[in-house]
């Protein structure tokens, strides 16, 4: 008939194919997927994940994974250095063939992508490549990579669209520079590099290229960078990256970029305390002063999803929205913004949501969560910093345990080769509860872990002692504190 005729040419020329499920997933990256694996492969769901990049998110791709192979490279540097003290008769600096290093490195992340892929498959989540924005309370378009739209219903949404580098508005030329994203595509080894800001990436990235050899500038805004962590650490940590080379610019501003249209070099205007400056000759400038939430186009406004002033999304602490069977977790939300919050954050969730009753108060503690900088060195910390937990407990109700040390790895070396080792236990009451641990020096990453499980079951400093001591380790300063 007339009728069904014209249905189907609208069809055809309107209406993009449909579907339905159970759970959409909205970010293929480390919150995002795990949600959705665990709505699926444990609890049968139907559930359809979207990503417009690449599976993984920040965390495989310009993150975490490529970083700390990046920061392996550069402990091996620093282990060549000081081999020769050990009586290995190798050159104190080896040649470094990035170029090479990053076409492994980028392989190896590409292998991980196709992991990724094949995870999803066997836990029978539905992939589908491309952007999606919410076009209302419970449905959302995606826009695949070849311009045609798919449009899904769904019980349940979860946002999990992480975040990307912030860039300076007012700074004329900032856009010569480039962000953590654009250090991964870096192909040949930079010879001066600037970097911006004073948190994780900026203090990773820096111990990076000094150790790899690059003149490393790096830009801070006040006397001290990690000024979220314990004063001990801020302290140490500014001052061994000063006693390693890296050129330090306190209390520093920028004001302008220029880029040689000829060399492709940038020059940086800037003043610091020591007055105003232009570093010329600079083959990489990096901004790495924080992320802001990835929510562009989101369609946030048609379902009436609230944001924070910053752009972030509310969620509770069951990662509720204001909108009901829609959900956020991850670096989008930013509480803490880390990987395996985010995973954590997406299993608690998805259990709740489609587990058995006995999860159905089920959610992510975010109290004691241990994090480290892979810093030279690493600095590891979980709990109150003691200003933290001055506050909170008062001065008088909290008693705070320090060492400072040379690790016996420096033992065979000179004294302007040893690098420091310094630990703080802060405890709590009469029963010296910890609340907070501290830690920095060779070997922090892979100690705090174990340490984090204990105070987390709520060790006290008798706890810690009443351990034997593993010798000789760095760790063992830990259990014999006085
Ligand atoms: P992401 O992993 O960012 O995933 C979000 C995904 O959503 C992205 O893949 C994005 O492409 C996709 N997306 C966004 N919008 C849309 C849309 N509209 N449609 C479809 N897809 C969309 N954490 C650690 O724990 N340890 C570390 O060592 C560490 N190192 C880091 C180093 C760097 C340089 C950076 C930048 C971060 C690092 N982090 C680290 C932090 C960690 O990467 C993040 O906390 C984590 O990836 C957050 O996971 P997420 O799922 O919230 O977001
Ligand atoms: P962070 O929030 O850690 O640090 C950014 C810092 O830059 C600020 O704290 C601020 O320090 C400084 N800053 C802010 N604005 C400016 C400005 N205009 N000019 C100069 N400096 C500025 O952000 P990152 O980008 O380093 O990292 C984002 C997050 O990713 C981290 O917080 C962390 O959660 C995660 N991450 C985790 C890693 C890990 O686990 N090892 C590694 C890398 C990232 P100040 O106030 O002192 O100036």
């Amino acid at each position: 008939s007339l009728s069904r005729q014209f249905s189907s040419t609208a069809s055809i020329n309107m209406a993009p194919i449909s579907k339905e499920c159970d759970y959409l997933v909205i970010g293929g990256g480390s919150g995002g997927l795990a949600s959705a694996r665990r709505a699926s492969g444990l609890y049968g769901a139907k559930t359809i994940a979207v990503e417009s990049k690449r599976l993984g998110g920040t965390c495989v791709n310009v993150g975490c994974v490529p970083k700390k192979v990046t920061f392996n490279a550069a402990s091996i540097a620093e282990t060549i250095h000081e081999a020769k003290a050990y009586g290995f008769s190798v050159e104190q600096t080896a040649p470094f063939d990035w170029t090479t290093f990053k076409h492994k490195r980028d392989a190896y992340v590409k292998r991980l992508n196709g992991i990724y892929e094949k995870n999803l498959n066997n836990d029978k989540v539905e992939y589908i490549h491309g952007r999606a924005h919410l076009t209302g309370k419970n449905e959302a378009e995606i826009v695949l990579d070849d311009g045609s739209k798919q449009t899904i219903k769904a019980k349940k949404i979860l946002l999990a669209t992480g975040g990307h580098p912030t860039i300076p508005q007012n700074i004329p030329g900032s856009e010569y520079g480039t962000v953590s994203d654009g250090f991964f595509d870096i192909e040949k080894q930079p010879k001066k590099v600037a970097l911006v800001g004073a948190g994780y990436i900026a203090v990773e990235f820096a111990g990076m290229f000094n150790a790899l050899g690059t003149e490393t500038h790096l830009f801070i805004r006040y006397d001290k960078f990690l000024r979220s962590f314990d004063p001990m650490v801020q302290d140490a940590i500014t001052a061994e990256y000063e006693r390693l080379g890296v050129h330090l610019h306190k209390q520093s501003s920028q004001s302008k970029v220029e880029k040689d249209p000829k060399t492709g070099k940038l020059s940086l205007h800037y003043k610091d305390s020591n007055g105003e400056g232009v570093l010329e000759d600079v083959d990489s400038l990096i901004w790495a002063i924080g992320r802001s939430p990835e929510v562009e186009g989101l369609g946030l406004e048609k379902a009436g999803v609230k944001q924070d002033a910053k752009g972030r999304i509310i969620a509770d602490e069951y990662q509720n929205t204001n909108v009901e069977n829609i959900y956020s977790l991850g670096d989008v939300v930013g509480k803490i913004e880390l990987t395996p919050v985010a995973i954590a954050a997406g299993r608690k969730l998805s259990d709740r949501l489609f587990g058995p009753s006995k999860f159905s108060t089920s959610k992510l503690n975010y109290d004691l969560i241990p994090s480290v900088v892979f810093a030279h060195p690493e600095v590891g910390s979980i709990g109150l910093t003691e200003p933290q937990a001055a506050e909170m407990y008062g001065k008088e109700n909290i008693k705070v345990y320090n060492t400072s040390f040379t690790a016996m790895y420096y033992a065979m070396m000179e004294q302007d080769q040893k690098g420091p080792t310094k630990y703080k236990l802060v405890c709590q009451g009469p029963e010296e509860k910890v609340v907070g641990l501290h830690i920095l020096g060779l070997g922090s990453g892979e100690m705090l872990q174990g340490f984090g499980v204990a105070i987390k079951m709520g060790a006290t400093k008798a706890d810690f002692d009443s351990c034997i001591a593993i010798h000789p380790t760095s760790a063992e300063e830990l259990v014999t504190l006085k």
